[in-house]
Formats: C-alpha cells, structure tokens, sequence
C-alpha cells in the first residue's frame, strides 16, 4: 500500500520510518517551515509527572517512554547510531524536601502499578541537587528519579528520515495540500505534481489545522510559541548533566553536548505562527531560569530557538482517522510532550494507515472529536 506522509517532524519521521519497517510503499514531504517544534525541543522525557492525569494519555505517554530503548536499537540496527538520546536521570526542585512530598507520592504509585521506567526514586536535602547539577542555587532540595532521559530531536528526527530513506521512502520537498475524490483523501499536491496514495497521514504539527481546512474538517490545534536559549559554559561533559525537570515550576534546564546548558522555555498560547525572538519572552525565562541556577550567570548566550508547540484544544493528542474522511490519519496536538510521545504516535499513525491493530487503543483521541460542537 502507498502512503504519503505530510510533515517530517518527529511524528512524520517516525511514521515514515515505521512504515516503512511495515513493508509499504513511502512518500513523505516537508515544507521546512521556520519554527518546527522537534527543532526547538528541549528533549526531556519524563512523563510521570505531567500535569494531564487523563488515564488514556497516561497510558500512551509511558508507553511511549517504554518504547524508546526498542527504537533506539531498531535504528542501530539500520545503521543509524547518532541518535542523541541518554538516560541521564531527572531531577525536581524545590525550596524545602517537605514541598517534594506530592512529587514523592505520585512517583510511589506509579512505581506500586508498575511503571518501572521511573526508575529510582531518591530524596536530596537541601544542596543535594547542586552535587549533581552544580549550576543550581544551593538551597534547593530535590527528588532524584533515576529513570528520566533526554533526547535531542533533530538527530533522532533525520535518523528515522536516514533509515526510511534506506528502505526505499521517497521525500518530497514543498508545501503539501490535501487531494481527494468526493469525502475521502487520495494523495496530495505539492507544487504541481500530484502524489496519490492508499492513505495519508497528516503530521504537520501546528499546522496541521490549516492543512485539513479545506476539506471542512476541524482539528482542534493550534501553535503555542516556545522560546527557549542555548547558554554556553566552560565546562565540558554538560551532556551527562541531569535534566532539572518542571513540576514545581514551569521552567527546566538540561545539559547538550558541546558545553551548551539549555533554558527553556516560554509558553505563549495564542502566539500564532509569530516566528520571533521577543524581549519579553528572553527576559522571563533568563530571570526564572538564572534564579533557579545562578551558576549560569556567567555562561554567555550561544542561540535562541523557536518553535510552534502543537497544543491541543483539551490536552490530548489529535490521533486516529476521521470518521467523516476515509483516507486520512491525523497524527499531531503532542503538544508540551511531542518528543516524548512523537515517536510511539508515529508507530500507532503507521499502523492506523495500514489497518492494522495498534500497540494500545487510541479511542479518546479522535482528531474530529469536537468538530460536531
Ligand atoms: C521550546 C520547546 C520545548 C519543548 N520541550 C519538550 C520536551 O522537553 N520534551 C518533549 O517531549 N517535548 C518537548 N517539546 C514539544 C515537542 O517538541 C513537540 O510536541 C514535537 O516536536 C512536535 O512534533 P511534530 O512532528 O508534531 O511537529 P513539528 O516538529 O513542528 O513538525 C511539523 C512539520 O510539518 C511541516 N509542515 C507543516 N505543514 C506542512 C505542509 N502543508 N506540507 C509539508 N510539510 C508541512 C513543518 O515544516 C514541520 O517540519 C518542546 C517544544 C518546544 C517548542
């Protein structure tokens, strides 16, 4: 079967890929549209704690996590060992061990259901998060979770892409529209050459809405802007650096390679497609970020990235085929945790275009769910 795959994020990229793996024949195409979200991504993946406590996305986002270390060797075996993606361990911070106590509880239970991927779960005193991130303020106490990872979207994103090309998929360049024959989907047009194809998977992130307006379907999705700074220290191994992960605040900090220790990151619901660096927003994460490690304050600024989160409506993933238009798999709205969950959606997406029966059931996550409001 043929399918084309519109948007080569880490959704679109891993569709591809698994399709690929699934023996069809493969299409994808990408616009390269400034602001892709898997470029800006921060990397950390560590769901336990998510603020959605919805059961359905709970299930999908630790099976995602589950997921990762299958991936990771599947692309090795293909021959794609770049993937930057570490178990280097997560850390919450807090002024006081007793502010920790929530935190500590919600990773007990998950551990009494059997979500060993948390792996273990240590409390630090006061100064105990600074041994192990020692741009923090020592002042923080913490919770220690051995079990988080950090991935870096770009090299995972052209791994998949690397490995699918491999296997025979063909990429496209271009800006996609959606083709179709009465009600269904049967390819797409991209400049003026017309791909047809058995289905099409729609994982063009934030902009997933206006590419399936045309065909009156609704997808509640939007971009919510992140702007998120690159800071440069002296030290070398800032890759081995323990994510400091946001539960108690909104804002986090993680090592990359090349003594780069990122900041990140704003949250502007309603930003549009507005690709800039604002004054405002680089001052709010700098003010929260350095006051939560005020070791950085002598690193220097080495990039600023933006990327277009696709937020969702009701904080769940936009994942399935719409009931109104055969044809079509929508697989987006990831959201705050697209890099975490993007590449298990992609393998759920490329089997929902097969036909076949998926790791776990997506019902809940209906991309046109609210379209009959
Ligand atoms: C600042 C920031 C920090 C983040 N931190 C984390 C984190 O720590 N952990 C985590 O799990 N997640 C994080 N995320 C979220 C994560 O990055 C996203 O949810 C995820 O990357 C979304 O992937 P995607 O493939 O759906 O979309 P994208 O990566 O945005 O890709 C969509 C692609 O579709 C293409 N496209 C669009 N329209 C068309 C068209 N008509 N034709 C062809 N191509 C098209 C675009 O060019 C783009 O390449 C963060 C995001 C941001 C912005």
């Amino acid at each position: 079967m043929k399918i084309v795959v519109v948007g080569a994020g880490i959704v679109g990229a891993s569709a591809a890929f698994h399709l690929t793996e699934l023996g069809a024949e493969v299409y994808f195409v990408d616009s390269n549209t400034p602001g892709r979200a898997t470029f800006a991504g921060a990397g950390i993946v560590c769901p336990w704690l998510s603020q959605n406590r919805d059961p359905r996305y709970e299930e999908l986002s630790f099976a995602a996590v589950r997921y990762y270390p299958e991936l990771i060797a599947r692309l090795s075996t293909a021959g794609e060992t770049g993937v930057d993606y570490d178990l280097v361990g997560g850390l919450v911070v807090a002024d006081s061990v007793q502010q920790l106590d929530s935190v500590v509880r919600r990773l007990q239970e998950h551990l009494e259901h059997g979500v060993k991927e948390i792996g273990q779960v240590r409390v630090l005193p006061i100064g105990g998060p600074k041994e192990l991130f020692p741009y923090l303020d020592s002042r923080l106490a913490g919770v220690h979770l051995s079990g988080a990872a950090r991935v870096t979207g770009e090299p995972l994103r052209m791994a998949l892409l690397n490995a699918a090309l491999k296997a025979g998929a063909v990429q496209l360049s271009g800006t996609a529209a959606l083709e179709r024959s009465g009600n269904a989907v049967v390819g797409v047009r991209v400049d003026d050459e017309i791909v047809s194809a058995g289905a099409v998977i729609v994982a063009a992130g934030a902009w997933s809405a206006d590419l399936c307006r045309p065909l009156n379907l609704r997808l509640e999705v939007e971009p919510q802007r992140g702007q998120i700074l690159h800071l440069r220290v002296s030290e070398a191994n800032t890759e081995a650096l323990p994510v400091i992960v946001p539960v108690l605040s909104d804002y986090y900090l993680l090592g990359f390679h090349e003594s780069r220790v990122v900041m990140g990151a704003t949250r502007e619901t309603g930003s549009g497609f507005d690709f800039r660096i604002t004054a405002g927003g680089v001052a709010e994460v700098l003010q929260e970020g350095l006051r939560l490690a005020p070791g950085l304050n002598t690193a220097t600024l080495a990039e600023i990235r933006v990327g277009f989160r696709p937020i969702s409506k009701d904080g769940l993933p936009l994942l399935g085929r719409p009931w109104s238009t055969p044809g079509l798999v929508i697989a987006t709205g990831l959201g705050r945790y697209g890099l975490t969950v993007g590449p298990f959606a992609g393998l759920l997406a490329a089997k929902l275009a097969l036909g076949e029966a998926t790791e776990i059931n997506v019902a809940g996550f209906e991309p046109d769910r609210n379209s009959a409001e």
